[in-house]
C-alpha cells in the first residue's frame, strides 16, 4: 500500500516524465505533491454571455464555433489562429498565438467555454488567448480554479492533473495529524476533505474552511515543534560559568551601556550561569547596540574558557563586527579570528587549526563558522546577529559544534508579541527598548515620483554639506519570475551618473556580485570615496555608515514596512540630521496608509504592529524574515486568533501527553518538519 513517502514516479496517472517535471519544483513525493498549495485562485464558474462581457474584465462565455479556423504565418516563429464564435447575443473574435492544433480541435457549430479578457463593444467583441475547452468536458472553467506557483516547464495543466492524480491515490492513507478531540473542538474540517477543497473547491465556503484547517494544522505542528525543542533544552545540563568580574570590560568601552543594554546583559550572563545551556534572543531596534550585548557575553565566556562565535548574515557585517570588535577585545586578551567564505585557503586552514587547537578565543564570521570542516576546542557561546537571515536550522547545526553551547540571537526585527510568542517560543526573551542618548528623529516623507527632480535637488544640498546618500530601487518588471537586481540598479546608477550628477560620486551595489567586489564598495563608501550608493536591500542589514544622512526608496510600496523600518535605520548614524524620503506612485489606498505609518512613527514596535494589522501575519511567516520551515498556508490563511488558538491547542495536547504517543502521525510530522529545515543547510 502507498504511504505519503511514495515517490510521485509510482502516483497513478503522473509517470516519469511528469515526475521529471515536478522535480523542478521541488516536488517528490505523494505528500510534497498534494501539500504543493495554490497560489491563488481565479472564480471562474459564472458563464456570461458575449453581450455580458465587460471590455478588460476576465469572465467565461459560453459560444459556438460559427466558421472554421483560420490559421496565419506572422513572422518566423509566430501563427496566428483565428475564429469567430456567436451566441445569441453577439459574435466574439477569438485570436491564439502559436497553438495551431487548435484549427483542427476546434470544431465548427460546437459550443465552448472561453475563459479571457474581452475587448471592443456590444455585439461585437474580441479575446486574445482565452483558455478554452469543450463545454461539459472543463477543468479550467466553470470552477475555482487553482493558480500554482510554476517553473520553466512545469504548466499549470501538469500540475492540476499530477495532484488529481495525487489526491486519488491519497484516498484511504492520509492519516489526520490533528487529534479528533482538537478537530472538534476548534471545528476544523477533516483532512481530506481540506487537501481536496484547497485544490479544487466546491465553493467558497468549502475553500475557506480547508484553508483555515490547513493553516491551523501548520501552525499546530510547528508551535508543538518548538515546544518539544524547548522541552529538551531544559532537560540538558552544562557546567554553570562562575562569576566574571566585568568592570575591564565596561571601562574599555567608549561610552556607558544603556539601561536596557545593561539589562539585556545581566539577562544572558544569569542563563549562562544557571547549568543549561542559554537559548536567548535580544530583540532591539535596529541602532539600539546589540553588538555591545554581543560583546558583554563574549567576553564572560572567553573568561570563562571557553571559545566565543560570533555569525553574521553576510560578508560585509562580519567583517564590520571584525572590524569593530576585535580592537576592543584584542586589548583585553581575547585572541580574535575572521572567517568568512572569501578567507583564502591558507587562512582558512590556519584559522581552524588554532580554533580546534584552543589558540583562538573568538571567532567572527559568516555561513563558514558552520561549514563542515570547522572544529572547536571548546565552543561555549554562539551569537548570531540579525537572526531573521538564519533559522532555527542554522542555530542547531552551529549548536551541534559545540557540545551544548549557550546561544544568544541578535534580531532587529521588531516582531508584534503576539507573533514573537509562536516564532521564539523556543527561546527566552530580552528586550531592547531604549536607544542610547542623543538619537535623532529620522524626518521621513513618503513622495511620487514626480518629486524626483526636487529629491535630486535635496540630495545634492546634502552632498554639499559633506554627507552621503543611499538609494535603494527594486527592479521595474512586474513577473513573477525572479526580479533582475542587477539590471535595475546598475541602469539606474548609470543614469543617475550620467544624467544627473555626472560631477558626483555614483556607485552601486547588489546581491549578484561577489563578496568581494561588494565588500570593496561597501568600504568605499563608508570611506567616503563615493557620495552615492545605489544598491537593492542588501544594504538592509547592519552596515554602519555614519556620514550617511539620506535614504531614498524608490517603489516603495514593494516593501514591507518592517523592511521600509530597516533601511530607514541605515541613515540616522551619525551627529547629522538625517532623512528618509519614500518615493511611490502607487494610488492605493492600502499603500497610502502603510507608507504614512512610516512618516508618522519611529518604534519599529508600534511599526510591525501596524503591519501586522494591516497585512496579517504573513509576512512575518514569509520564509525569508525568519528561517522556519514550512508555514506554507499559514502565510496567506491565518489570522491572529487561528494562531493563537493552535498554539494553546498544541499546550494542551503536549501538556497531556509530552511525547504524542496518542498521536504518532502528528509526532512523525513535526520530527520530519524540523529534519526537513535542517536539510535547506548549505
Ligand atoms: P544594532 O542594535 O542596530 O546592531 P549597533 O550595535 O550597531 O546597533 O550600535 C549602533 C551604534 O551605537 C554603534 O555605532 C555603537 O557603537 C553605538 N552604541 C551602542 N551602544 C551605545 C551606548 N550605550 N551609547 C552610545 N553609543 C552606543
Ligand atoms: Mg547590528
Amino acid at each position: 500500500m502507498a504511504d505519503l513517502f511514495t515517490d510521485v514516479r509510482f502516483v497513478k496517472g503522473v509517470g516519469e516524465q511528469r515526475a521529471k517535471a515536478l522535480q523542478k519544483l521541488g516536488i517528490a513525493t505523494l505528500g510534497d505533491l498534494i501539500s504543493w498549495f495554490p497560489r491563488r485562485y481565479e472564480d471562474r464558474r459564472e458563464v456570461r454571455t458575449i453581450a455580458e462581457l465587460e471590455p478588460g474584465v476576465s469572465a467565461c462565455v459560453a459560444a459556438m464555433i460559427a466558421d472554421t479556423p483560420v490559421v496565419s504565418h506572422i513572422r518566423k516563429g509566430m501563427d496566428l489562429v483565428k475564429v469567430r464564435a456567436v451566441d445569441a447575443t453577439g459574435t466574439l473574435d477569438v485570436t491564439f498565438f502559436n497553438q495551431t492544433w487548435l484549427k483542427t480541435s476546434l470544431v465548427k457549430g460546437q459550443t465552448y467555454i472561453f475563459y479571457g479578457k474581452a475587448e471592443g463593444y456590444q455585439a461585437h467583441r474580441r479575446m486574445a488567448s482565452p483558455v478554452v475547452e469543450l463545454e461539459g468536458k472543463q477543468e479550467f472553467t466553470g470552477r475555482i480554479v487553482p493558480i500554482y506557483p510554476l517553473t520553466a516547464g512545469v504548466s499549470q495543466l501538469i500540475l492540476s492533473r499530477s495532484i488529481r492524480q495525487g489526491l486519488n491515490a491519497c484516498t484511504g492513507i492520509l492519516q489526520d495529524v490533528l487529534p479528533d478531540e482538537v478537530r472538534r473542538e476548534y471545528q476544523l474540517c477533516a483532512a481530506g476533505f481540506a487537501y481536496e477543497n484547497i485544490h479544487f473547491p466546491e465553493n467558497e465556503e468549502a475553500l475557506a474552511l480547508a484553508r483555515r484547517r490547513l493553516a491551523f494544522e501548520e501552525l499546530f505542528l510547528f508551535a508543538a515543534g518548538l515546544r518539544r525543542i524547548r522541552q529538551n533544552q531544559e532537560t540538558v545540563q552544562v557546567p554553570p560559568c562562575h562569576k566574571v568580574d566585568m568592570d575591564a570590560f565596561y571601562s574599555a568601552l567608549p561610552f556607558t551601556l544603556t539601561g536596557a543594554q545593561r539589562r539585556c546583559v545581566e539577562e544572558a550572563l544569569a542563563d549562562m550561569c544557571s547549568g543549561t545551556p542559554m537559548n536567548r534572543l535580544c530583540q532591539g531596534d535596529v541602532g539600539s547596540g546589540k553588538t555591545m550585548v554581543a560583546a558583554a557575553c563574549v567576553y564572560f565566556c572567553v573568561k570563562n574558557n571557553r571559545q566565543a562565535a560570533l555569525m553574521a548574515p553576510t560578508e560585509i557585517l562580519a567583517r564590520q563586527h571584525y572590524a569593530g570588535l576585535a580592537p576592543l577585545l584584542e586589548p583585553l586578551g581575547i585572541r580574535c579570528a575572521l572567517l568568512t567564505g572569501s578567507s583564502s585557503a591558507k587562512e582558512k586552514r590556519t584559522i581552524c587549526t588554532q580554533l580546534a587547537a584552543g589558540e583562538l578565543d573568538f571567532v567572527t564570521g559568516t555561513h563558514a563558522l558552520i561549514s563542515g570542516g570547522v572544529e572547536y576546542a571548546s565552543l561555549g557561546l554562539v551569537v548570531t546577529d540579525e537572526q531573521h537571515r538564519f533559522g532555527v536550522a542554522q542555530r542547531a547545526a552551529l549548536a551541534a559544534k559545540g557540545a551544548h553551547p549557550h546561544t544568544l540571537v541578535m534580531s532587529a526585527t521588531p516582531i508584534p508579541r503576539t507573533l514573537a510568542l509562536i516564532l521564539y517560543r523556543d527561546l527566552d526573551v530580552s528586550i531592547i527598548d531604549q536607544l542610547p542618548p542623543g538619537r535623532q528623529t529620522i524626518e521621513t516623507y513618503a513622495v511620487p515620483g514626480s518629486y524626483h527632480t526636487r529629491v535630486y535637488n535635496f540630495i545634492r544640498k546634502l552632498t554639499a554639506e559633506g554627507r552621503q546618500t543611499y538609494i535603494v530601487c527594486s527592479q521595474v518588471s512586474e513577473s513573477e519570475e525572479q526580479p533582475d537586481e542587477r539590471k535595475a540598479v546598475t541602469q539606474y546608477a548609470k543614469d543617475l551618473q550620467e544624467r544627473v550628477f555626472p560631477d558626483l560620486r555614483v556607485a552601486f551595489v547588489h546581491g549578484k556580485m561577489k563578496p568581494k567586489e561588494k565588500d570593496a564598495v561597501m568600504t568605499a563608501f563608508a570611506a567616503h570615496e563615493m557620495d552615492i550608493l545605489v544598491s537593492t536591500t542588501v544594504i538592509e542589514v547592519g552596515v554602519d555608515v555614519p556620514n550617511a544622512a539620506v535614504m531614498v526608496v524608490e517603489n516603495a510600496e514593494r516593501f514591507g514596512l518592517s523592511q521600509l523600518h530597516q533601511l530607514r535605520g541605515r541613515v540616522g548614524r551619525g551627529s547629522h540630521q538625517s532623512y528618509c524620503i519614500l518615493i511611490s506612485d502607487n494610488r492605493n489606498e492600502e499603500t497610502r496608509r502603510r507608507l504614512q505609518v512610516m512618516t508618522k512613527t519611529a518604534d519599529g514596535f508600534k511599526i510591525a504592529e501596524e503591519d501586522l494589522r494591516l497585512r496579517g501575519p504573513g509576512d512575518f511567516f514569509g520564509q525569508r524574515q525568519h528561517g522556519l520551515p514550512g508555514l506554507k498556508i499559514a502565510d496567506t490563511g491565518c489570522d491572529t486568533k487561528l494562531l493563537q488558538d493552535a498554539q494553546a491547542a498544541a499546550d494542551a495536547l503536549l501538556e497531556r501527553d509530552p511525547e504524542l504517543a496518542s498521536c504518532p502521525a502528528a509526532a512523525e510530522r513535526i520530527a520530519q518538519l524540523f529534519t526537513q529545515a535542517e536539510g535547506t543547510l548549505n
